[in-house]
């Protein structure tokens, strides 16, 4: 099996179609998206609606600003930038996308027997996971499949329980690899495509390859400034353009 792994788009459709340019979409047997696929962005019918037209099976969660911009939370907890994100989002959205993010299922959902996908943990679609505490809730709790992929923090990264312990580590750089070894757990994040937060701008995704035992990271940049330009252009917070470009 071969997945293509993508992570809190959010309305970015520069940065979303740079990496659908970018990698072989026939190839893959299945499309795995881990939710907020809008709010902050400025072109979320293009980024549904992308989605939507993939060429094979796409197996979607919901996200919390999915779930704000559907009308199924009020987003008491969101901040004002991204509160009036979600408003401006919901009255954008085609009505026909809007039903589509409305109608989007919690996680977790199971893949096949090694997979499972979620937005911010397979214990509560909401939970921020990020450190190795947070990694034994989930591995005390959880007992499904053998790897989780996760969104919700735009954290790259990769918690792991094997027979020495916990192991928590950000996935920078271009690219690399994890190796999935018998005996061992993994929680795995992609980070955003459409809003990175650790310091390096560019859309990150993931590709895992069940039958190598591998997945594999990626960052590559896209045309971070017609993503600024679309935003300050709807009329969006104007912080919302700045920290595309620095990764934040
Ligand atoms: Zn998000």
């Amino acid at each position: 099996m071969r997945y293509l792994i993508l992570s809190d788009v959010h309305g970015n459709w520069d940065a979303l179609s740079a990496v659908l340019r970018r990698v072989r979409r026939k190839r893959f047997d299945a499309f795995l998206v881990l939710g907020d696929l809008v709010g902050y962005g400025a072109a979320p019918n293009q980024v549904v609606e992308a989605v939507r037209g993939l060429p094979g099976p796409v197996r979607l969660v919901r996200g919390n600003h999915d779930k704000v911009v559907a009308g199924l939370e009020t987003g008491e907890n969101f901040n004002a930038t991204a509160h009036a994100a979600a408003l401006w989002t919901a009255s954008h959205l085609t009505a026909a996308n809007r039903r589509f993010v409305r109608e989007l299922p919690a996680g977790p959902m199971p893949i096949d027997e090694r997979v499972a996908i979620c937005h911010g943990s397979p214990l509560d679609e909401d939970q921020y996971l990020f450190s190795a505490l947070d990694a034994l809730e989930i591995f005390t709790h959880f007992h499904g499949p053998q790897i989780v992929f996760f969104g919700h923090t735009h954290l790259p990264s990769r918690l792991e329980r094997g027979p020495t312990g916990l192991q928590v580590a950000l996935l920078s750089g271009e690219s690399g690899v994890v190796r999935i070894e018998p005996g061992r757990r993994y929680l795995l994040n992609p980070g955003a495509v459409g809003q990175p937060r650790d310091r390096d701008p560019r859309a990150a995704f993931m590709i895992y390859d069940g039958d190598a035992g591998i997945v594999r990271w990626y960052r590559i940049p896209y045309p971070v400034e017609r993503a600024q330009e679309r935003i300050r252009k709807a009329g969006l917070p104007k912080s919302l353009a700045d920290r595309l470009a620095l990764g934040l």
